[in-house]
């Protein structure tokens, strides 16, 4: 005999949620999987009122289904996506496709910076750099500068990203073994502007696992990406995940007794961390810790034209 829903007692259960112990089928899992996104907005007091708010869409499984869950449960608030396309061949391509239509069946704005359109390069173009072997961190790097761009662009003060449970753990375990409070303290699920003009960087599936925000894509037919980028079979980021899936086969609890623990250590490890105080990049005016920002640099290597930075002083 298959089980039953243990929400609304009718349907048969499909989902088994294990650190809550709970079987639910699809429908009454999506109205769980939304009031954690809305419980996790509220609880961090992510935006409110008078925000204008940006959803960083990747084509990705997670920040697909973020989008879809914040207009389930704010629906009379005015999401703006933003998408960069990174130029890699055929991945960029085909991200882009989900985030139109997905953007399209949600009737939400898009905005997409194309980087070949606005800047003549591509993300691979760093291969042949003395960054082949960061392509993921210059493409972080990228990232976090357009969607700033973009923001200004378009009035958004907040900004919100797809990271997940799982990756959000395992990327504070790893800066904490390595001991980069720094690091760490920037993985808080609200991030309040580092300089004016700056958007507040927020998290709403902080305790959303990856697995659920698959399911919740799946039930609800989101379109997400189907291929994985080239670049992320190069590095192994995801070494630290696996590690603790195997903690968390006996541990169902791990993943959130993890963001608990570090969320409760975070203003301890803040009063460690020295801020150091922020300049402005002579290129581009954005805050930097240097005279030129890393993303000026980054890109004046692949666009020598520019010539903002000879390559000596660049370092990695
Ligand atoms: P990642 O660092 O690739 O795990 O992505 C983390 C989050 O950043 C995603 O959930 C998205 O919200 C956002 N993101 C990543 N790549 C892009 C992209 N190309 N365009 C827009 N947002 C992105
Ligand atoms: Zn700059």
């Amino acid at each position: 005999m298959p089980f039953k829903c243990e929400r609304c007692r009718s349907a048969v259960a499909e989902v088994f949620i294990p650190y809550a112990r709970l079987r639910l089928c699809p429908d009454c899992f999506s109205r769980f999987y939304i009031a954690r996104v809305k419980r996790t907005v509220e609880e961090y007091k992510m935006f409110g009122e008078g925000d204008v708010i940006g959803v960083a869409l990747s084509g990705g499984k997670d920040s697909a289904a973020l989008l879809h869950a914040l207009k389930q449960a704010y629906p009379n608030l005015d999401f703006k996506s933003l998408h960069v396309n990174l130029g890699i061949p055929e991945y960029s391509s085909h991200c882009q496709a989900k985030v139109e239509k997905l953007t399209a069946d949600l009737g939400v704005d898009l905005h997409i910076f194309d980087l070949r359109k606005e800047l003549g390069i591509s993300l691979d173009e760093f291969k042949k750099t003395q960054f082949k072997h960061k392509i993921c961190s210059v493409c972080g790097t990228i990232k976090r500068h357009v969607f700033e761009e973009l923001a200004q662009k378009l009035h958004i003060n907040v900004l919100a990203t797809g990271h997940n449970l799982n990756d959000m753990a395992a990327v504070m375990f790893k800066n904490f073994i390595y001991g980069h409070w720094e690091q760490l303290v920037r993985l808080k699920p609200v991030l309040h502007p580092q300089a004016e003009g700056m958007t507040r960087k927020v998290k709403p599936l902080i305790k959303s696992p990856e697995n659920e925000n698959l399911l919740y894509c799946l039930y609800n037919e989101i379109p997400f990406r189907e291929i994985d980028c080239i670049f992320s079979l190069e590095v192994n980021a995801r070494k630290d995940i696996k590690l603790l899936e195997v903690l968390a086969k006996d541990n169902p609890h791990l993943w959130h007794q993890m963001l608990n623990r570090f969320l409760e250590i975070m203003p301890m490890l803040e009063s460690k961390v020295q801020k150091k105080p922020i300049k402005r990049c002579q290129n581009c005016g954005f805050p930097s810790a240097h005279e030129i920002c890393a993303y000026c640099k980054r890109i004046s290597i692949v666009r020598p034209m520019r010539n903002l930075v000879s390559e000596d002083t660049v370092k990695p």
